[in-house]
């Protein structure tokens, strides 16, 4: 099924004949977003991009077109260790360059011709998912073509993976796609990633691969859709995602940032990925309805 070679599907990479080509068999553009943080001594310091960026790539390999954008490093948040930038921070309600980056972006791709945006954050605190989420909903009605703007473990929530920062799941996910960028020997040199065996014991390539696997085969069928959703399907998953922010921001408002993920794990909303890919737009709509319900 892949005929495109490794090196054609990066933007930076490619000649326009290449470029010309991907955009003809799929006119679909993947953007990568992450940030350069501490994710323990265990983990390369770029993880959130490195891992976004070749999910981006493996999924376009799996589909067969499409062009992934270089990652962009800068986002919402970022812990209080060395190495970190943080661009804005986690709490605040504005935010000034993260938005508008994304959006001149978006601009920018469906200007050069692309039908369809996705966008994966590898880096996830609350406010980044939220206004990733947020700016896809915004551009998908401002454009006219489905934007999609989700952390890639939203796709993978049934196949046990909630989220986590350089804890078990991003380590196996980074192990697994940058086997040299992840040394587990070091983890004991970490106070807090290393302070028990959790992580050590628990990570592993082959989890990191069933993660992936599951994250790919959903951005590539995603990518393969989206392009057709115009007119009642795409409002219809504009509403499902809007949905989605309302409720996390409801969530915020009234009890916590983190109010709304609180419930993800063991509720039905961790069949977000395969009713997305399935369409299911008001299933989505209505579990994220519920999901919010608490806060009123
Ligand atoms: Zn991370």
């Amino acid at each position: 099924m892949t005929t495109v070679h490794r090196d054609e599907i990066q933007w930076e990479r490619m000649l326009p004949a290449e470029f010309r080509a991907a955009m003809d068999k799929k006119p679909v553009i993947f953007l990568p977003l992450g940030t350069v943080e501490w994710h323990g001594e265990h983990n390369a310091l770029g993880l959130d991009s490195l891992k976004a960026h070749e999910l981006c790539v493996q999924a376009v390999h799996r589909l067969g077109g499409g062009v992934v954008h270089p990652p962009v490093y800068g986002g919402m948040g970022g812990l209080d260790k060395p190495a970190t930038v943080i661009m804005e921070g986690e709490h605040a309600w504005e935010n000034h360059l993260l938005r508008p980056w994304l959006e001149t972006l978006c601009y920018e791709f469906h200007r050069i011709g692309f039908k369809a945006i996705i966008m994966v954050t590898g880096h996830y605190g609350h406010n980044q998912q939220i206004v990733v989420r947020e700016t896809a909903v915004r551009m998908s009605e401002r454009l006219g073509i489905p934007v999609f703007g989700s952390p890639e473990y939203w796709l993978a929530l049934d196949e046990g993976y909630l989220g986590d920062h350089a804890g078990i799941g991003e380590t196996s996910l980074l192990w697994h796609l940058h086997p040299e960028l992840v040394r587990m020997d070091r983890i004991k040199d970490d106070p807090d990633y290393g302070a028990d065996d959790v992580i050590k014991d628990g990570s592993s390539q082959a989890l990191g691969m069933r993660y992936a696997d599951c994250i790919i085969e959903r951005l590539a069928s995603l990518a393969e859709q989206m392009p057709s959703w115009q007119e009642e399907r795409l409002y219809r998953y504009i509403r499902s995602e809007r949905a989605i922010v309302a409720a996390q921001t409801r969530g915020w408002r009234h009890i916590g940032p983190w109010e709304f993920w609180r419930h993800i794990g063991g509720s039905a909303f961790v069949q977000y990925g395969q009713l997305l890919v399935d369409g299911e737009f008001e299933a989505i709509e209505q579990l994220a309805r519920t999901l919010g319900r608490e806060e009123g």
